[in-house]
């Protein structure tokens, strides 16, 4: 699978229609897609502009769910948020073939999801993705001196997957939550990713 993906250069789409030549494939008895595009003839369905030649940018987006602490008085993390690019997305199909040809009821692989600002002074140990049979899979991780998990919401594998043919790249998504709680999600995890302005004093 190839880390890039063509964007528009205007508006960051990948929703994008170029003019290219066909080659007749004899083996198949019909014509394919060449992969070459020709020169400026992109069009954006998104932002409407045409003529132009898309950038090519590595694919990821960003995961947004609620998060939970696995003890009832413990303190759970606002949210955990985590990028998800090709490495992840490779990773995560090797692993479910893994479970499906071993019959495992679960694997985990290490892994490092964002909790929200206070994520470095929570001295995380053995963050892992835990992958299930059932198909779902959540983030998982303990910190120090704490005897209970913090967790993300149950996400389906298959939901990752189809999010990733269709995600903008460099976009945010909440997943496993649904109408205000998604809304209010964002609008937090908005807040505290924003840039703070350079001090120039
Ligand atoms: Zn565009």
């Amino acid at each position: 699978m190839k880390k890039e993906r063509p964007v528009c250069p205007h508006c960051g789409s990948n929703q994008l229609v170029a003019d290219g030549s066909l080659e007749f494939d004899g083996a198949a008895g019909e014509w394919r897609a060449g992969s070459e595009i020709y020169n400026e003839s992109c069009l954006c369905r998104n932002c409407g502009r045409s003529e132009f030649n898309p950038e090519w940018k590595e694919h990821k987006f960003t995961v947004l769910t609620p998060a939970h602490a696995t003890l009832d008085l413990g303190d759970p993390p606002p949210y955990c948020s985590f990028d998800v690019d090709v490495d992840l997305i490779e990773k995560i199909k090797s692993v479910r073939e893994a479970i499906q040809s071993l019959a495992l009821a679960e694997a985990s692989i290490s892994f490092g999801g964002w909790w929200g600002p206070e994520t470095d002074e929570y001295r995380l140990q053995g963050g892992a993705l835990v992958i299930a049979s059932s198909g779902s899979f959540w983030a998982s991780d303990m910190r120090k001196h704490e005897s209970y998990y913090i967790e993300s919401e149950v996400i389906e594998v298959d939901d990752l997957l189809a999010l990733w043919e269709t995600a903008t790249t460099g976009s945010v998504h909440v997943l496993a939550a649904h109408g205000d709680e998604a809304v209010e999600l964002l609008a937090e995890y908005r807040t505290d990713t924003i840039e703070p302005p350079v001090d120039d004093h």
